[in-house]
């Protein structure tokens, strides 16, 4: 069991990088298979070692080998978030069709977190087509028969993904219907995405932890003069880290909230 977990922590590792490159690439409208990695400055191509997850940057004190420009913190951060998320989910669902539909969830969460802080933006290219992941991935997906029943498992899959993906819709386009500032439609696509993955009932886990943890920044931010009422808030970050912590203890939440 373990074994399993460091196998995992170390795969997770690995596609970090590869996150990084998504990252990095999919705002710009640039492929994210061609060309293979290298640094934005000098142009050379990065080899093995030089992109080992964390040891690379570690090694090379977080600079580039050939032009000495430094590389953004964010690429061993991401490594590390997602070497540490794949190790939970290993450890949560076991060897199991279950774990690899929360790992790749987990892996397009980082994925909209990260863009969304740096750029302020929800991307059509990677919503769209994950909402039709997660309509094909909730019939293999722990639904809600632990929570709520209905005769027939596979229909209570779908049932429950759907179900969600319109209540994740209606949450998040009303307070952009009502507020319009600082929310974009974005967040509304991304509201319904996250209902479809996470599903019925576990989707208003998702989403009030997301408007609570929003509130909570928003006030401080607000308190200690860093932002003005004005400033756009990044919804999608919030959303994305709820819904990760959904994915992971969703259920149990959800019980204790129920008791
Ligand atoms: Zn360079």
């Amino acid at each position: 069991m373990s074994l399993l977990i460091v196998v995992f922590a170390l795969l997770g590792l690995f596609v970090g990088s590869f996150l990084n490159v998504c990252i990095d690439r999919l705002p710009r409208h640039q492929s994210i298979i061609h060309p293979g990695s290298h640094c934005d400055n000098c142009n050379n191509n990065l080899n093995f070692w030089d992109l080992f997850p964390i040891i690379s940057y570690l090694w090379l004190r977080g600079k580039c080998r050939y032009c000495q420009t430094h590389i953004p913190r964010r690429i061993p951060i991401v490594e590390g978030i997602t070497g540490l998320l794949f190790a939970m989910l290993s450890w949560k669902f076991g060897l199991s069709l279950e774990l690899g539909i929360s790992l790749f969830y987990a892996s397009l969460l980082i994925i909209i977190f990260v863009i969304d802080l740096e750029n302020q933006l929800v991307l059509d290219k990677i919503t769209y087509p994950s909402m039709i992941l997660a309509l094909i991935f909730s019939f293999f997906w722990p639904g809600m028969e632990e929570l709520i029943s209905f005769p027939t498992e596979i229909i209570d899959r779908l049932l429950s993904s759907l179900a969600g993906g319109a209540i994740g819709l209606l949450a998040m386009a009303l307070p952009y219907v009502i507020y319009r500032r600082g929310m974009g439609f974005g967040d509304v696509k991304l509201g319904t995405l996250v209902g479809l993955m996470t599903g019925f009932p576990l989707v208003f886990v998702a989403i009030l932890m997301s408007w609570i943890m929003g509130g909570i920044v928003a006030a401080l931010l607000l308190a200690l003069k860093v932002k003005s009422l004005k400033d756009p808030i990044p919804s999608a970050t919030f959303l994305a880290i709820s819904t990760m912590v959904t994915l992971l203890w969703g259920s149990a939440i959800w019980q204790w909230y129920l008791w």
